[in-house]
């Protein structure tokens, strides 16, 4: 009998023991699955200091300097929800001198992104990075090393996909709203400006401007082409004189808007990097990021 009890005391026991060992293994991982949510946190970077963030009534946009990012903390279906404007209130195009504004497009990507990060840190200069939102979900770093540098950042549609964006004005609002989530995601705020798959001379009808302008985007084309997504497929001697010779004239109010693209396939245009910097400055360019206060091109 007394056997029989110790037996069942030390069942009792080994169970009890058991159960706390289990108890420890989930609280060991409520531990793991709280650092890691610490870590995502932390992962949405600081604002870097020269970047302007809106505030709820945009009354902060206006700028006397060229080279400030801007952005938004809201996605406007947010400002939509807390009954905020979001629509710009009238501003007053930035025109000061000769600037230019790098623009590259259709990124990011891990090969020839980096490569224009790292030419355009050793210079010290600010670009404009129009991302597409398939692109930042696979290369996320990537996004908030181009926000972290201080760079501008606009949304070129989710997708880029012509015949899903074009249809209808709602099918192009829905990919740059969800594209806006997606950035925000990575880096705590959303770009105001936007620049339209193949341009205003494609696809875009005028159907598209007064629904952008009722959102708060501001889309800004190029008035200088790299023609790095034609299919001459310059190398990177010819892109360089393809944009000295678009800037050898005088342009719209002194704004030198140039088209390029930083994918995978673009090597060329990351070569041409240090050369087209060189013939801006030797004309005497300043350099800009976009901001809704830059200048349209045409
Ligand atoms: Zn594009």
């Amino acid at each position: 009998m007394r056997i029989k009890i110790l037996m069942i005391g030390i069942f009792i026991l080994t169970m009890l023991l058991v159960g706390c060992g289990d108890e420890e293994k989930n609280s060991d991982k409520e531990t793991e699955k709280n650092s890691t949510k610490t870590e995502e946190v932390a992962k949405i970077p600081s604002v870097p200091t020269d970047d302007v963030i809106v505030d709820d009534n945009f009354s902060n946009l206006q700028l006397s300097e060229v080279n400030k990012p801007v952005f938004d903390r809201h996605t406007i279906w947010e400002r939509q929800e807390a009954g905020l404007p979001m629509e710009l209130p009238p501003i007053t195009e930035y025109t000061q001198g000769k600037v230019a504004y790098l623009t590259f497009d259709d990124g990011p990507d891990d090969k020839v992104t980096p490569i224009i990060l790292d030419i355009l840190k050793n210079y010290g200069i600010k670009a404009t990075f129009y991302v597409c939102g398939n692109m930042v979900e696979t290369y996320p770093n990537v996004l908030r090393r181009i926000y972290e540098e201080g760079h501008a950042i606009g949304n070129h549609s989710y997708n880029h996909v012509y015949k899903e964006l074009y249809p209808s004005t709602d099918n192009f609002l829905k990919q740059i709203s969800y594209t806006d989530e997606i950035i925000k995601e990575v880096i705590g705020v959303r770009p105001l400006i936007i620049r339209t798959p193949g341009g205003r001379a494609g696809m875009w009808t005028p159907d598209y401007e007064p629904l952008m302008t009722a959102c708060g985007y501001v889309e800004h084309d190029w008035n200088v082409s790299s023609e790095d997504a034609t299919s001459k497929k310059p190398n990177p001697q010819e892109i360089i004189q393809l944009i000295d010779q678009q800037t050898n004239k005088e342009l719209k109010d002194g704004a030198a808007i140039i088209l390029m693209h930083s994918t995978a396939q673009k090597a060329n245009t990351a070569a041409a990097l240090p050369g087209i910097i060189k013939v801006l400055v030797d004309k005497g360019y300043n350099f800009g990021v976009v901001t809704p206060m830059t200048p349209q091109p045409w």
